[in-house]
């Protein structure tokens, strides 16, 4: 079977006034169907320019990025892109901001609006349909923005640091969320994080990438006893302590250039 996600020798330098940085060289990656991978790293290794250039906002230097066998030339409906902060709408209520990209994709009718209701629903937040973000938790606008993201049905879901600015708890409860709704829709999804627990709980496979320039420096397959068990619990299992050391420590020379 054809991966969803295929990178090929993917590398992206900015160009500034006087200097050029080169955020990402020869990066090549594939995500199967179903798969929920994470990319993990030191700051400034690259995550979000490689997430930017898979959702093709950014165009990469050098390297093709194909999804579902085309290459990717421009952001698609086809391609969900979640970020740490939510962007509700505030003067939108909850239906309207999560109906958002239903609308500007011109796929808003009854049908849609329905199955949207459904997602608030199936996401916990059922009766909140007419409040607006401001009468909202943090943790239920990052579940809106979720289902705002899914309205539109997407293949592939990029989540930049989703859960990074929520209290702990919350972010246990959302990461459950996230990673079973995504698991029964079947969608595909990466997730860059920085916190390696999160990484190695909710994922199949956890990319390890390293700075100057950016490239991927290992990948680790999570253990299917741990893969299979809810993000919650999964921290628990033995065999989670011992990965989450030697994905750290890889991590720590990475980042110190060794
Ligand atoms: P991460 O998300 O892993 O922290 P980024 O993708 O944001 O990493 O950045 C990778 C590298 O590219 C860093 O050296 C960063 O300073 C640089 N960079 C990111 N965005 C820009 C930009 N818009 N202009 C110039 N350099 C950038
Ligand atoms: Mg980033």
């Amino acid at each position: 079977m054809l991966p969803l996600v295929q990178l090929k020798g993917v590398t992206h330098a900015y160009l500034g006034d006087r200097e050029a940085t080169l955020a990402i060289e020869e990066l090549n990656l594939t995500v199967d169907k179903g798969e929920f991978v994470s990319l993990v790293g030191p700051s400034g290794c690259g995550k979000t320019t490689l997430l930017s250039i898979i959702s093709g906002l950014l165009q990469p230097s050098r390297g093709d990025v194909y999804v579902g066998g085309h290459p990717v030339l421009e952001p698609s409906a086809e391609i969900g892109y979640m970020l740490q902060q939510d962007y509700l709408f505030p003067w939108r209520t909850i239906l309207d901001n999560a109906v958002l990209g239903l609308e500007l994709t011109g796929n808003l009718n009854e049908e849609t609006r329905r199955r949207t209701l459904g997602l608030l629903k199936e996401l916990g937040l059922e009766g909140k349909e007419n409040a607006y973000p401001s009468e909202l938790s943090g943790g239920m606008r990052q579940r809106v923005a979720l289902v705002r993201t899914l309205a539109t049905g997407p293949k592939l879901l990029l989540l930049d640091e989703p859960f990074s600015a929520l209290d702990y708890q919350i972010k246990l409860q959302l990461e459950d969320l996230v990673a079973e709704t995504l698991l029964r829709r079947g969608t595909t999804a990466i997730l860059v994080t920085h916190d390696l627990a999160e990484a190695i709980a909710v994922s199949s496979r956890v990319i390890l990438l390293q700075p100057n320039p950016g490239r991927i420096r290992r990948i680790f397959t999570v253990p299917e006893a741990i893969r299979s068990t809810p993000p919650l619990y999964a921290r628990d299992l033995p065999g989670f302590a011992e990965l989450f050391h030697t994905v750290w420590k890889e991590m720590e020379l990475a980042g110190r250039g060794d």
